[in-house]
């Protein structure tokens, strides 16, 4: 579903990625872990153009991202994208935040979202909040609702990027096990994480970045137990 080869990225003179290669295919759970300034989100904002490449390739659904003649918003509508920061609109209540962009960008009638948005509120276990004002719900509860307005695009590939970060650890369970639902019911998901527990237990395979290169992947088990490389080790041994 996603298949990235050699990718290289620069910002001006700094090389941030240099010769990714990885790929996801549907239904499959990513993990991507690593030292900060290893370059993960900018490779997870260059699989739904956010970012562009100078080199390499990156395949969605077969698509080349950086194509420029790749209708970008098709892209954006098949590859959702969560953040740290949850950015919802301060004005808009949960279910508005979740409508918006179906209503708005693909023009779909109002009475269709309001009826997906009401069933992904749910699913992301928020019923009853739906008229809430993001200032008045949790951190967590609040990316809950950044995660069901993605999933209202209906992607085909969901895309993480420490959504838990910011949250206190009460909070970082409810969110997780979003996306564990998530990922049970087959979405296909790529998730920057320094939730290691998570990673072992939801991920099919980890990736393990360090200064724009992959060091090293496998299956969790193998990757956190016999970790080959003396740079995931370290890294590892930092955490555990
Ligand atoms: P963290 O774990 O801290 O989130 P990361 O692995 O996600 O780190 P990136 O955010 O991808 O790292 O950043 C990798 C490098 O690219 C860093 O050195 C960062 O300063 C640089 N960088 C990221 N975005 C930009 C930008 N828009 N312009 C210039 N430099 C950038
Ligand atoms: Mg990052």
């Amino acid at each position: 579903l996603v298949s990235i080869k050699d990718v290289h990225k620069s910002f001006g003179k700094l090389e941030v990625l240099r010769g990714v290669s990885l790929d996801v295919k549907k239904g499959e759970v990513v993990c991507i872990i690593g030292p900060s300034g290893s370059g993960k989100s900018t490779l997870i904002r260059c699989i739904n153009g956010l970012n562009d490449i100078q080199k390499g390739s990156i395949l969605v659904e077969g698509q080349e991202v950086n194509d420029p003649k790749l209708d970008k918003l098709a892209l954006r509508k098949k590859v959702g994208i969560v953040f740290q920061q949850y950015n919802l609109f301060p004005h808009k209540t949960a279910l508005e935040n979740v409508m918006m962009a179906p209503v708005k960008v693909l023009k779909e009638p109002r009475r269709e979202v309001e009826e997906r948005a009401r069933a992904l509120i749910a699913k992301v276990r928020l019923s009853g909040k739906e008229d809430v004002y993001p200032g008045h719900l949790s951190g967590g509860q609040q990316q809950r609702v950044a995660i069901a307005r993605s999933l209202a695009m209906r992607p085909d590939v969901m895309l993480f990027d420490e959504v838990t970060a910011a949250l206190d650890p009460e909070t970082v369970k409810e969110v997780l096990l979003t996306i564990k639902e998530l990922a049970a019911e087959g979405m296909t998901c790529i998730l920057v994480t320094h939730e290691m527990g998570f990673a072992r237990e939801v991920a099919d395979h980890v990736y393990f970045t360090d200064r724009g290169v992959i060091v090293e992947h496998g299956p969790p088990e193998e990757l956190f137990t016999k970790a080959k490389d003396e740079r995931t080790q370290r890294f590892l041994s930092q955490i555990f």
